[in-house]
């Protein structure tokens, strides 16, 4: 066994040791070239898992979310294809949902029961289990920017509200008025959320939520997850969902993967959906797939949770795996790129 991988098992175990840094610069050089039988790269994102079917789509908002998932994968993908770490790509891949209005994450974020825009994003780092994440924002344009401040800039994991503003403005990220956030389609959810509050009618589910995500493997190896989320539409009391949750929306470990999740929060918080497929993984030596089958289908599903994953591991396997009838979803590697929408 490595130094490396000792003091990795040893942090996973919670026992603290002194290691050298992991990251690549410190690599010896052989360790920096990937090996033959894995991808030098691969890229997966999420758009958000709900009632997505086809015949409620139209073909031209259908070409739009393609659109813009592949525009995500571009932006990522160059990263990492000039040999760039997997934590840049998925920032840069969360970013571009982001500003994109079509997605339940920064411009675009649903509304909560007051009309306002409370978003949460959270990111980790395979190579070191570093962590960061905001809940409550209203006011930063890049939450996921925001979340990253934190485990870099930080001695923090997690940060809330008007504090986690104020430090994001502090480390100079973009501060927007909250109107930036505002979309009439998210205002209008809202109207009909509300409505259906009243006359105690169950919200459609596609009313409810969304989220974006990305989970990355760099040529040296690391793996990265990053989700970024408005939460749930009419959400009340200042609720956070599993997004800002290490361990429920977000995790990502060099032994198991990265995982970034989208669905009924409260579920994953329970479930500790992300964590959990790292852990099937690892002490049962499953295969990603399976694992987030068991945890999804098999743990959260039974129990009533909707959602889904996107997952990559450390030997480059990835899944996609969601029990609700569609995710905005896709991947890109050097060899093979798709988009996908609904199950088929
Ligand atoms: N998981 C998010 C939340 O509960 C919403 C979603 O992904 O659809 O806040």
């Amino acid at each position: 066994m490595s130094l490396k991988m000792f003091c990795f098992l040893m942090a996973l175990a919670g026992i603290f040791v002194t290691c050298d840094s992991p990251h690549p610069e410190h690599m010896d050089m052989d360790e920096q070239q990937a090996p033959a039988s894995r991808p030098e790269y691969v890229l997966v994102i999420h758009g958000g898992a709900g009632v997505i079917l086809r015949e409620d789509l139209s073909d031209s908002l259908e070409a739009e979310y393609r659109a813009a998932l592949n525009a995500a994968l571009d932006a990522g993908e160059k990263i990492l294809k000039e040999g760039g770490l997997a934590l840049d790509a998925i920032v840069a891949a969360v970013q571009t949902m982001e500003d994109n209005p079509l997605f339940n994450a920064g411009r675009g974020a649903v509304f909560t029961h007051d009309g306002k825009n409370e978003m949460d994003a959270s990111i980790m780092d395979g190579r070191d289990l570093n962590a960061g994440s905001v809940g409550g924002l209203t006011n930063i344009k890049s939450p996921i920017a925001a979340a990253r401040a934190v485990m870099e800039k930080s001695e923090h994991v997690f940060l809330t509200g008007r504090g986690a503003e104020q430090f994001a403005a502090e480390q100079g990220l973009e501060v927007v008025d909250p109107s930036y956030f505002y979309t009439e389609r998210r205002w209008k959810s809202l109207q009909q959320a509300i409505e259906a509050e009243k006359k105690q009618e169950a919200m459609t589910p596609e009313m409810k939520h969304g989220t974006v995500g990305a989970v990355a493997l760099d040529k040296f190896g690391n793996v990265a997850a990053a989700t970024s989320t408005g939460g749930m539409t009419n959400k009340h009391y200042n609720r956070f969902g599993d997004v800002p949750v290490i361990g429920a929306g977000t995790y990502a470990n060099n032994l198991a993967g990265a995982i970034s999740c989208t669905g009924h929060g409260e579920f994953f918080i329970r479930y500790t959906v992300a964590h959990d497929i790292a852990a099937v993984k690892m002490y049962q030596h499953k295969s990603l797939e399976e694992a987030a089958h068991e945890v999804i289908f098999d743990k959260m599903g039974i129990a009533g949770g909707e959602g889904g994953i996107i997952a990559v591991d450390p030997q480059g396997n990835f899944a996609m795996v969601f029990n609700s009838p569609g995710m905005y979803r896709g991947y890109t590697k050097p060899d093979k790129r798709e988009v996908k929408i609904f199950k088929d």
